[in-house]
């Protein structure tokens, strides 16, 4: 295991109120600098995205859409440049960073054909009616995002929003602002002036914004802050999309293909070290297969390699920041003194590096059973039968996805009693196209992709007429 000597006090910590600081979670060192946007000039950027929304609203979702094709070719041209700046600021290997780039640029084709498609008027007819069902734009779109993928969240509610007639302000995380500066740069090379622009700074850029004159907010990111969205969305009944946290289960039963529920389970706890909303942060295994298990796992886990985004071979980059390092450090630190037992890891690293680490013999007592976590952790809980483990897994108050590996009968039975979204049976949870990404109870309001997702920046009106008039 690689260890390295960092400084943890300045990262990521903006340290003058004009400028905006980016630092390498690896290293420390400063990648580049964005201008914060002052508070008291957001209602006039609002304003003038209304004022762009003129035009914008007036061209047909095709056009928009055409418009926007050329931007994913330029994606995919500078994705090598826009992946390392994204791994440099994020922390994650590089060739994680370029692919996180080229996703957003080769997707963007078919995304932008899928929205225009799915917004298009519907006319529905009966004995003496027809109606027509129109998806309107709101105007303008507040868009907030967080760091962990800090080209493809923005991507995924900018792109639709724009096409469906929208404007659109960005507010990304102050974490990674430089890739989402250079992101917007792309797509604004294709764009009229004023339809889609991008605010820097920290939450009061983010109220700010939320507060002014917007007529929806699209908002991925942590609950408390979606919390506090949804309030302050309240006074105006501004239309909201939540995309927020979880604590994604994972059941192992009888019957599984254990070598394929292994590489699900280490992948997806460990990947992005773990900061990704739809991570395995909690695992129910049947006592009848844990041993063979828990040791498959162990060997898996072991392959990974935690490094700098530019180490070769590196595969885990370190927390974003050192305040992230903190709170897994901390819920660790609760589950051993709760009676955890440590599988595998467990040593310190240096600066916001954390070893992959393997926890056993867990409850629901414990804060890394019940709380986001977000860290490179493998927690196993053992259940006797099917059904303790879907009843701890839908002990959460979160619901973004789940998934269980197992006998197909039995797994496809349980399936329907998970309270997530999203359910994986004897896979991950990624569905067929079309479907919507979906987060039940709080970790979300709301859909993102496929026809669900894309009308979720729409109004709908319907205009009925008497049919044959
Ligand atoms: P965060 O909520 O701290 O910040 C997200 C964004 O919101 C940042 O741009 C921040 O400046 C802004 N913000 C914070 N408070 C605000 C407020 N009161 N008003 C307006 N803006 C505000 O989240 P984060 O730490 O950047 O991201 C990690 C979280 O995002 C995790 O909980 C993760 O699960 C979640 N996430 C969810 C999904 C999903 O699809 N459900 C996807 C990615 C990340």
């Amino acid at each position: 295991m690689v260890s390295y000597n960092l400084r943890m006090t300045t990262m990521n910590t903006p340290t003058d109120t004009n400028i905006l600081n980016s630092y390498n979670p690896s290293t420390g060192e400063l990648v580049g600098t964005v201008p914060v946007t002052p508070v008291a000039s957001i209602d006039g950027m609002i304003a003038k995205a209304h004022q762009a929304a003129k035009a914008w609203t007036a061209l047909s979702a095709q056009e928009r859409a055409d418009m926007l094709k050329p931007a994913g070719e330029k994606l995919l041209e500078k994705a090598e440049e826009l992946g390392r700046i994204l791994s440099l600021e994020q922390g994650k290997p590089l060739a994680e960073g370029i692919g996180e780039v080229t996703g957003c640029g080769s997707r963007m084709n078919d995304e932008v054909d899928e929205v225009a498609k799915a917004v298009a008027p519907e006319v529905l007819t009966d004995e003496g009616v027809e109606s027509t069902i129109y998806y309107d734009p709101f105007g303008v779109c507040a868009t907030i995002t967080p760091w962990n993928f800090p080209a493809l969240m923005p991507h995924w509610t900018i792109v639709p929003a724009l096409v469906a007639g929208n404007t659109v302000i960005v507010k990304p995380s102050e974490q990674t602002p430089l890739i989402a500066d250079e992101y917007v740069k792309v797509l604004n090379e294709f764009l009229p002036e004023g339809v889609l622009q991008i605010i820097h700074g920290e939450d009061d850029q983010g109220k700010a914004l939320v507060a002014g004159n917007v007529n929806m907010i699209a908002f991925t990111g942590s609950k408390t802050a979606g919390q506090h969205i949804m309030a302050a969305a309240a006074p105006g009944l501004k239309r909201l999309i939540l995309e927020l946290g979880s604590k994604d289960p994972c059941i192992v039963l009888e019957g599984a293909d254990l070598e394929k529920a292994v590489a699900f389970v280490s992948n997806n706890s460990m990947r992005n070290c773990g900061q990704v909303c739809v991570s395995t942060e909690r695992i129910y295994v049947q006592d009848c297969v844990k041993e063979e298990f828990t040791k498959m796992l162990i060997a898996k886990v072991g392959e990974f390699q935690v490094g700098d985004c530019l180490a070769d071979g590196s595969t885990i980059g370190p927390m974003v920041m050192s305040e992230q390092k903190t709170h897994v450090l901390a819920q660790i630190e609760d589950a051993k003194a709760k009676g955890a037992n440590v599988l595998f890891g467990g040593t310190p690293m240096d600066g916001n590096f954390v070893e992959p680490t393997i926890l056993d013999n867990l409850n629901h007592d414990m804060d890394i059973m019940t709380i986001e976590t977000f860290g490179p952790v493998a927690c196993i809980q053992t259940v006797k039968d099917a059904n303790e483990a879907i009843e701890l897994a839908n002990d959460t108050e979160y619901g973004l996805g789940a998934v269980m590996f197992g006998d197909e009968n039995v797994v496809r039975g349980i399936s329907r009693r998970s309270t997530a979204g999203m359910v994986g049976v004897n896979r991950g949870i990624g569905g067929a196209s079309g479907t919507p990404w979906v987060g039940a109870r709080k970790s979300g309001i709301g859909y993102h992709s496929g026809p669900m997702g894309h009308r979720q920046f729409c109004q709908v009106r319907v205009v009925s007429t008497n049919e044959g008039s």
